[in-house]
């Protein structure tokens, strides 16, 4: 903008302008935190409004900072698009929100994310979408229920939270694009570079996890084709669920580290869990890349990596699961998972109040399951700090 001399409360709303210099270019992308974009001219507006120009009018709909994120998400999950939002849970209910109606049946599965289940069970049931909720494994179930009458889509994880149970995707896929109902799948904990090759048409990831990986950032994202991505963006504009770019380029900043720090964060919790399981008061370990995970030959065939996530079953049950949790020293007792810092989650944590009797038997949570979820720490600083909250558990 062309200088001329201002008042000084006309200056500091409309500070100088610093372009830079043609082939001079920052190596980190700025954060556009801008709710607003102008235009030179109103035809120029009306361009970009109508979409014959690309460009950016307000951040609600579209941002560069969120975009790069989404261009980013789309290709590290193999798909043609993808849209971010204010939080996992967000990613999880646009798609129901914006592709069921009242009258549309959507299926899910016993053991995933509560709130998940929630959702349904709550507002979305409120709006007249109705579900049914079956054990992942029940393929015979699935079928049935598909067959029953439409299905507008089938809503699932793998490794399931938090039991870390696998979805047969190849299975679930087919029996979803065989009976018309849309696959949409949770795939959080496998992060972005796991299961692309499966049919699978939405992917849903909580982006607070693996993604941001610093515990620092609350997002969520939508992926898939093109013209089903469009369709959940106008959907995402008009509820407002719409990403931050701040929160988008904590994100971004996290994704750079995001190979190295899952396969570290893999090695540890394979190396730890294999060890727990071989600890005196130890009832059961559960995690997918263990041979005596019940699923472990179907994980191993669908994931490259096992995840940074297993489940311990105590002896003692309850109180012994509660007294090794509260004398780990080095896992924060905290919701979520999958950042820098070891966390655990004590059995209060995993009460999945919303089950019934034998529905909780099916999602295997049982009353002395704890989750453990290994960071970035030395290995053997968590061994150690896992071998002496087990010796407090076992002398209680
Ligand atoms: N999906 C899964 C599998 C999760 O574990 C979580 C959070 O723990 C979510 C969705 C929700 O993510 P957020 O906390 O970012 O809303």
């Amino acid at each position: 903008m062309e200088h001329k001399p201002r008042r000084p409360r006309t200056q500091v709303t409309h500070p100088p302008e610093v372009p830079l210099p043609p082939g001079n270019r920052p190596l980190v992308a700025p954060i556009y935190q801008s709710v607003k974009f102008e235009t030179e001219t109103v035809d120029g507006l009306l361009a970009v409004l109508r979409g014959e120009v690309p460009g950016f009018i307000y951040s609600r709909g579209k941002n560069p900072t969120t975009r790069q994120l989404e261009l980013t998400l789309a290709r590290l999950q193999g798909r043609e698009d993808a849209v971010v939002v204010g939080s996992g849970m967000a990613a999880v209910s646009l798609p129901l929100y914006g592709l069921a109606g009242a009258g549309d049946h959507v299926i899910t599965f016993v053991e995933s994310y509560s709130p998940s289940r929630q959702a349904l069970k709550g507002p979305l049931a409120r709006y007249g979408i109705t579900h049914s909720l079956l054990p992942v494994g029940d393929h015979a179930a699935l079928e049935r229920e598909l067959a029953a009458r439409p299905v507008k889509l089938v809503l699932f994880e793998s490794p399931t939270n938090p039991v870390l149970r696998i979805a047969d995707l190849a299975r679930v896929t087919d029996l979803c694009r065989r009976h018309g109902a849309l696959s949409v799948m949770d795939n959080t904990f496998a992060g972005f570079h796991q299961h692309g090759e499966y049919p699978v048409d939405l992917f849903v990831h909580s982006l607070t996890k693996y993604a941001g990986g610093h515990g620092d950032v609350l997002a969520g994202a939508v992926i898939g084709p093109a013209e089903l991505v469009r369709r959940l963006r106008v959907e995402s504009v008009l509820m407002g669920t719409t990403l931050d770019p701040h929160a988008a380029f904590l994100v971004q900043r996290g994704l750079k580290t995001y190979f190295v720090r899952y396969e570290a964060q893999c090695r540890t919790a394979l190396e730890l869990a294999a060890w727990l399981e071989r600890q005196p008061g130890v009832r059961c370990v559960l995690h997918p890349g263990l041979p005596s995970h019940p699923q472990h030959a179907l994980a191993m065939a669908q994931m490259k990596d096992a995840g940074t996530i297993c489940c311990v079953d105590l002896e003692g049950g309850a109180a012994a699961a509660s007294r090794f949790a509260e004398s780990l020293e080095l896992f924060g007792m905290a919701a979520s998972l999958g950042s820098v810092d070891s966390l655990v989650n004590p059995p209060p944590f995993m009460a999945a109040g919303d089950l019934t009797a034998a529905e909780r038997e099916t999602s295997g949570i049982t009353p002395g399951l704890l989750r453990l979820s290994f960071g970035l720490e030395d290995v053997e600083d968590l061994r150690a700090d896992l071998a002496q909250a087990l010796a407090i558990a076992r002398g209680g």
